[in-house]
C-alpha cells in the first residue's frame, strides 16, 4: 500500500473499531461534507446549500462551508479571525486556498483584488465559470457577485463550458 492514507476491507474496520461514539460521528459529517464538494478542478467548489448576498458562500451545518473545511484540518477557528479566500472563489473550500485573516484584511484584499468594483473587466477564471454553473439564488445576484451582466449568467447556466 503505497499511500497509508488509503485504508480498505480489513484494515478501515479495525481503524472504524478503534474510534468511539464522538469520532464516529465526526468521521460521518467529514464523509458526509466532503461528499458534495466538487473537486474536479483547481478550485474545490461546494454543491450543497448555499447563501448569503452579493457574495454566496456554501453553508453546512449552520456554519460557512469554507470554514467547517477549514476547522476540520485545522481546529477551532480563533473567535474574530476570518478565513479568506486566495483563490477569490467564495464557494471553494479547498483548505490550500484558505488562509485566516482579519476582517480588516479581507476588506483591503476585497478592494485589492477588486471584488468591491461590480463591474470589474477580469474575465472569468475556469473556476469562476464552474461556480456560477452551480451557484443558486437570483442570477442578477450572482452577476453582481462576479462583476459580469446577469445575461452573462444566463448563458453560462445554459452551457456551462461555453
Ligand atoms: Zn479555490
Amino acid at each position: 500500500m503505497s499511500d497509508p492514507t488509503i485504508l480498505s476491507g480489513s484494515s478501515l474496520n479495525t481503524f472504524i473499531e478503534c474510534l468511539d461514539q464522538d469520532q464516529l460521528r465526526e468521521a460521518s459529517v467529514a464523509l458526509l461534507f466532503w461528499s458534495k464538494v466538487d473537486k474536479g478542478g483547481e478550485c474545490w467548489l461546494w454543491t450543497g446549500y448555499k447563501n448569503g448576498r452579493g457574495s454566496q458562500y456554501g453553508v453546512f451545518h449552520r456554519t460557512k462551508a469554507h470554514r467547517f473545511a477549514w476547522e476540520s484540518l485545522f481546529g477551532p477557528i480563533p473567535t474574530g479571525t476570518k478565513i479568506l479566500h486566495t483563490c477569490d472563489n467564495t464557494l471553494c473550500v479547498r483548505p490550500a486556498h484558505l488562509t485566516p485573516g482579519t476582517q480588516k484584511e479581507n476588506m483591503a484584499d476585497m478592494i485589492r483584488k477588486g471584488r468591491s468594483r461590480p463591474h470589474g473587466k477580469r474575465p472569468l477564471t475556469e473556476d469562476q465559470i464552474r461556480a456560477i454553473a452551480i451557484a443558486t439564488g437570483r442570477q442578477v445576484d450572482i452577476a453582481k457577485q462576479f462583476g459580469i451582466t446577469q445575461a452573462h449568467v444566463s448563458r453560462i447556466k445554459r452551457t456551462p463550458n461555453g
